[in-house]
């Protein structure tokens, strides 16, 4: 199968892990008879120093016209760098903005996993943690109360500010069967998590979703609260799989998810749209604190990129061996700065590539 992928190597890290990245889908595609065919475009402060803007219409151009999209990282420094002085139209991360919409990204996807061997970054206690978990959150990314309309007035001397949530039915099915669909790949349970003992989104929100779950017999569903949904995410993590939710509930928790995995630079993140194109990136910015000194952890972009496969390309098997690489190469004992511990061996960021690369069968 021909594979076409847009990368966008971006700022900071993001050239040194998109490039990891690259070695282990060229194995994948030598090991299971694929052909990658990438092609690199520009986004962010890399853009912004060539052509004076964070992403140009050729780019969103060429991004449309592949598969998917595999990213790093985009943004500098924002105390120091010389692009957040331009107006926040032309900064990098407007071409980010510009990006999810061009492609009509709206439903986010961030895992959560804790690895055995990672288990001590976790914050949770042992008894929690020692059951491990393995949740994906999905969001709602174009909707609700971020993207409903705002108003600042003053109403009788007194300011006074309104926002608003608004949710139509078939923006609550599309992500809806997103997430059913993603749970037939994975462990079968939804829990779609709303408020609706309070809000009529959320009553909207759970009645679409009762509708969706008559076309997945085989998914079990339930109802969660938000508020209790973020208890239940420390209390007991491992009782989740498919997360499913709007987008500010959904900001909030997968956050939480994230930090409860205790490691950054492991977590992937993808945002798809009704088709099977996605954009996939590590949940992490671009690290300028560390860029160019090859120290840098690319399994996140990694995992992102088995979730390419996965998702907008339908290799369950290709993307199962990244994963199991991933495991394997933590059981073996390799780690890079940000995940290392007594024991194991510090490695590089590209001598992680090559360690994982070798891991693919
Ligand atoms: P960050 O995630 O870049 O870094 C936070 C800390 O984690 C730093 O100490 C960094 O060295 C470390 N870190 C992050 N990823 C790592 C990795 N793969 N391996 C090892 N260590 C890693 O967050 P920040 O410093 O707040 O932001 C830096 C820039 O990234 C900003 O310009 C911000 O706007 C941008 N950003 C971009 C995205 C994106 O492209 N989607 C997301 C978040 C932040």
């Amino acid at each position: 199968m021909e594979l076409k992928i847009t990368c966008i190597p971006g700022d900071g890290i993001g050239p040194e892990i998109v490039r990891e990245a690259k070695k282990v889908l060229n194995k994948v595609a030598e090991v299971y008879g694929h052909e990658m065919n990438f092609t690199d475009i520009l986004m962010g402060g890399a853009s912004i120093d060539v052509h004076g803007v964070p992403l140009t219409d050729e780019a969103i151009a060429t991004a449309k016209a592949a598969d998917a999209v595999l990213m790093g990282s985009i943004g500098g420094n924002t105390s120091t760098s010389p692009w957040y002085k331009l107006p926040p139209q032309n900064r990098p991360e407007a071409g980010l903005l510009k990006i999810r919409k061009a492609l009509n990204l709206f439903a986010n996807l961030r895992p959560a996993i804790l690895y055995e061997e990672l288990a001590g970054a976790c914050p949770l206690k042992e008894e929690i943690s020692s059951k491990g978990f393995d949740m994906m959150i999905m969001r709602e990314l174009t909707g609700g109360l971020y993207f409903g309309a705002r108003k600042t007035e003053e109403v009788d001397g007194v300011l006074k500010a309104t926002d608003t949530l608004t949710y139509d039915e078939n923006e609550i099915r599309r992500i809806a069967i997103k997430g059913f669909d993603i749970a037939m790949k994975r462990n079968k349970k939804v829990t779609s998590v709303d408020k609706a003992n309070v809000l009529d989104s959320s009553r909207l929100w759970r009645k679409v979703v009762e509708e969706v779950a008559k076309d997945y017999p085989e998914v079990s569903y339930e109802h969660m609260l938000v508020d209790n949904c973020a208890m239940q995410l420390v209390k007991d993590p491992s009782q989740f799989d498919v997360i499913l939710t709007e987008n500010m509930f959904g900001d909030i928790l997968s956050d939480e998810a994230s930090m409860v995995t205790g490691s950054i630079g492991m977590l992937a993140s993808a945002s798809l749209n009704d088709t099977k194109f996605g954009l996939y990136e590590p949940s992490h910015g671009s690290a300028p604190d560390i860029a160019g000194m090859n120290i840098a952890n690319p399994i996140a972009t990694i995992l992102s990129a088995s979730m390419m496969l996965r998702y907008s390309f339908d290799l369950d098997k290709e993307a199962d061996a990244i994963d199991a690489a991933v495991k394997q190469v933590l059981k073996d004992g390799f780690r890079t700065g940000d995940i290392m511990s007594e024991g194991c061996t510090k490695v590089s960021c590209s001598e992680m590539g090559d360690l994982l690369a070798e891991r693919i069968q």
